[in-house]
């Protein structure tokens, strides 16, 4: 079993980088890529337990990149030298924005009537790559809510009164600073974007154009149409096809590490000797 999409405690996952590893083991996934919001922090933790496990870790991030002004897109790095001073210095830059950003979703919660502080966020976890997860998190351990999913209902959402945009790279920067790293650059959950057919098309066209490698066809959030579709246009535009579970942890409980919802996200082997290949060639280039 393979899972080449997942999130720990360095970002907004509930379980470490070696709970991580050790659950994986357990599971019977032989290999997993440790994929982080903006961050390659957990990654040494990861890798020694794997080590140690016999479990391989890919060593990979998930940076979110600037769509359209309604939000991100979401774009996975592997196989990326996770310490590459420059790309050390970027992802650390993306996590100071994500904190000034809490702080202030926290100041304009605070300005509504709500009682929550920086210190109850920052005590949700122990990342750097800070987001609105850790405040809901925050705020349902404050009494304010009684869920995550009411937390962003009420407050986190665009148009309440806790949104505040986060500060992002853009897609072909994003792309660049993962190639920069070694990296394979992959478009995440192309579902989340909400195209059509049609518009995925060119938002495909539009990202290979700044160098854009593949695109993520299993997923939690993919049904099988969906995956036919994706895996149909990878073949069109020569992109590789990559997989995963994006597990959280306790947060997301339905998504099952090596599998995903449903077993949605059931990957084949080949698809890491693919992506094992497409580094090795990046990085001979
Ligand atoms: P951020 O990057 O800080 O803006 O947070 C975005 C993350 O919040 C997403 O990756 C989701 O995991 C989570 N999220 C967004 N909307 C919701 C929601 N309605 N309920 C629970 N989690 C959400
Ligand atoms: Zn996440
Ligand atoms: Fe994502
Ligand atoms: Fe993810």
């Amino acid at each position: 079993m393979v899972d080449l999409h997942t999130h720990t405690t360095a970002s907004d996952g509930t379980l470490a980088p070696a709970e991580l590893v050790e659950l994986a083991a357990r599971r019977g996934v032989t290999a997993l890529a440790l994929t982080d919001h903006d961050t390659v922090a957990g990654l040494p933790e990861a890798l020694a337990r794997g080590r140690e496990r016999g479990v391989e870790v890919v060593p990979g991030v998930e940076v979110g990149v600037q769509w359209d002004e309604d939000g991100a897109m979401h774009l996975l790095g592997y196989f990326v030298r996770h310490e590459d001073q420059a790309l050390l210095r970027r992802l650390g830059e993306l996590c100071g924005w994500r904190r000034d950003r809490a702080q202030e979703i926290v100041q304009r919660l605070n300005e509504a009537g709500v009682q929550v502080s920086f210190e109850q966020v920052e005590a949700v976890g122990p990342g750097c790559a800070l987001g609105r997860p850790h405040v809901a998190q925050a705020l349902l351990k404050a009494g304010a809510v009684r869920s995550v999913g009411e937390a962003f209902q009420r407050y986190l959402r665009r148009g309440r009164p806790g949104y505040v945009a986060r500060a992002m790279p853009s897609p072909d920067d994003g792309i660049a600073l993962l190639h920069a790293a070694g990296g394979v650059a992959v478009l995440a959950h192309p579902s989340t974007l909400r195209l059509g057919r049609q518009g995925l098309k060119s938002c495909l066209e539009q990202l290979q154009g700044w160098g854009l490698d593949g695109i993520e066809v299993y997923s939690s959030g993919h049904g099988a149409a969906q995956r036919e579709t994706y895996l149909v246009l990878a073949g069109e535009r020569g992109l590789l096809v990559t997989g995963g579970s994006d597990f959280h942890g306790a947060t997301k409980p339905d998504i099952q590490l090596g599998s995903g919802l449903g077993g949605n996200a059931q990957v084949p082997d080949a698809v890491l000797e693919e992506l094992r290949r497409a580094a090795a060639a990046r990085a001979q280039s």
